[in-house]
């Protein structure tokens, strides 16, 4: 028996050749430089800030220079899929407006793309055949080792502090012959593939990763199972090499988790004689935990999961800008110079990223989505609160809808203006800053009055103020000089220098007064502008107000 008879004996129904793939997947005809890239999660997870930043960067890349982004569902182990995640890890990348150029989309039976099937189940005789041809050639075999002789070689090789794996002594079957391996498959015994490793573990090469720089490796020498028993889907590393090759990957961008599998990686393209493709390794995600950084975590913190941005409301550039912002560390110098373009101008360089790890700071994130939030103008933050609150909070977004010129003209009070204010850096912030401006939301409420005034003198401030001085119309110097009437009517004083030589002399200052005043509508001793907010009330609700104030 010949290793081609062996290979037909356990594929037998595999008759295409890997040239046969390779006709049916040709290289692609893309403009000089153009980068294809691929986001390829396994769905056996919720999608977490760190491959958010892998697929921010797949897409990056492959913008820059027209080329293409594609999805790749690495879905092999089966067992370990999670309901709903590739659902999950589609509706992120169409909030972020990150959709791929290619993908498949299995529930609603969406197709794009001539390099499918993009769902690796759906790829298992494409593998068998690149498997087929590695054991025709005596490059892969059939290895019989039991999970109970496999876990005694692994605790053999912990307690001889050897290195773990099947290679050299412990590959037991790696040199039967094809008629010894034909036999006990004949016999019904259980096996997996192996790759016949070449590599010698004392050599070393050379590897370079467009973000962590030149790096050195020993070869691999382990007989990697290429194969599972258990479903005959390919391993990620087998399906890694088989799927990038033929799709025409040009840049595999993943997490440095898989940095120390390079060794294999190498080995695979080596054998099979293709084009390694470049990898850029992206770095962890770190938080700043009291004063230790640490790796960010799912379990420990809510922000590692995408799901956290879009229940707090942060708009869709502020997230990107920050995973930008950490992924490359002259991103923010670019923004500066180009306030308006749109991040995928960037030139992203993957040199440019810190190899040591990414500090993502919740901090930043607010900062730079409160200053995109206060450049907007009040319909657009609208149009993000409606579609926000629709999901999140419903009640809100019926007040919202109910009084909707007046919901804009609130959100747009000190807006439009040389340095407008800086308040909300998501929209789940928005309710606890204007509630006071819905009536339906003006209960029990408690009032910031400052101690020194008592109940007589608040009272008498208010019915005062808005019996005799307050109008609606009034522009804002007439109001102002109003307030100012009604300071020194009451024994307040309305210059504030006289004031500070001789406070004894009055019961309080025109700040006070507007104090009285913003507390006794709002309830809150700080608000945006005083005016505005009571003029956007109007005097009949104000004075409904104050007559509540027990
Ligand atoms: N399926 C792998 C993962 O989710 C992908 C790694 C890669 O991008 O090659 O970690």
């Amino acid at each position: 028996m010949t290793t081609k008879d062996l290979a037909d004996l356990i594929f037998p129904n595999i008759t295409k050749t890997i040239e046969d793939y390779e006709k049916e997947y040709p290289e692609r005809d893309l403009p000089e430089g153009a980068k294809v890239t691929r986001y390829a999660p396994s769905p056996t997870g919720f999608m977490h800030i760190g491959n958010f930043m892998s697929a921010t960067i797949d897409y990056v890349m492959a913008k820059q220079n027209g080329g293409v982004f594609y999805l790749r569902n690495e879905d092999t182990d089966g067992a370990r899929e999670i309901e709903g995640a590739v659902e999950y890890i589609r509706h992120v990348l169409e909030h972020y407006n990150m959709n791929p150029d290619e993908y498949e989309y299995r529930d609603t039976q969406e197709t794009k793309g001539i390099y499918g099937p993009y769902i690796q189940s759906e790829r298992r005789d494409i593998y068998h055949a690149f498997i087929k041809h590695l054991i025709i050639e005596g490059k892969a075999y059939p290895c019989f080792l039991t999970q109970e002789e496999m876990d005694s070689i692994r605790e053999s090789q912990t307690r001889d502090k050897k290195r773990i794996g099947i290679y050299g002594r412990f590959a037991k079957y790696r040199n039967l012959s094809p008629d010894e391996a034909a036999e006990k498959i004949k016999n019904g015994e259980k096996y997996t593939i192996r790759l016949k490793s070449s590599g010698d573990f004392n050599k070393k090469f050379k590897f370079n990763d467009l973000a962590f720089g030149e790096m050195e490796f020993p070869e691999n020498d382990i007989d990697i199972p290429i194969m599972k028993s258990s479903n005959l889907l390919p391993t990620y590393h087998f399906a890694h090499l088989v799927d990038d090759h033929l799709m025409r990957t040009t840049h595999v961008i993943r997490g440095q988790e898989w940095v120390s599998s390079v060794p294999i990686h190498h080995e695979l393209f080596k054998t099979f004689g293709f084009k390694l493709p470049k990898y850029v390794h992206t770095p962890l995600i770190l938080k700043k935990d009291g004063d230790k950084i640490r790796k960010i975590s799912k379990r420990l913190d809510p922000e590692a999961r995408m799901t956290y941005y879009e229940e707090k409301g942060y708009p869709v550039y502020s997230v990107i800008e920050a995973i930008m912002t950490i992924a490359n560390s002259n991103y923010e110098a670019w923004r500066e110079s180009h306030p308006e373009a749109p991040f995928t101008e960037f030139e992203f360089s993957p040199k440019k990223m810190s190899a040591s790890g990414a500090l993502f700071d919740l901090d930043k994130l607010d900062n730079i989505s409160k200053n995109y939030i206060s450049k907007l103008k009040a319909t657009e933050v609208f149009d993000m609160l409606d579609t926000w609150s629709k999901e999140y909070d419903k009640d809100f977004n019926d007040l919202i809808n109910k009084y909707k010129e007046y919901t804009i003209e609130v959100l747009n009070i000190e807006r439009e203006q040389k340095k407008p204010r800086k308040d909300y850096a998501s929209l789940s912030e928005i309710k606890g800053q204007i509630w006071y401006m819905y009536d339906e939301l003006f209960t029990d409420v408690t009032y910031e009055f400052d101690e020194r005034f008592t109940k007589e003198d608040i009272n008498e401030v208010l019915t005062t103020y808005f019996n005799e001085f307050y109008d609606d119309n009034d522009d804002k110097d007439t109001w102002f000089n109003k307030m100012k009437e009604l300071t020194d009517k009451l024994g307040y004083c309305s210059n504030m220098k006289e004031y500070k030589e001789n406070p004894d002399n009055y019961k309080g200052n025109v700040a006070d007064i507007s104090n009285i005043i913003r507390v006794g509508v709002t309830s809150k001793s700080q608000t945006p502008d005083l005016y505005i907010i009571l003029k956007l009330l109007g005097k009949d609700r104000i004075v409904e107000r104050i007559s509540k104030i027990k």
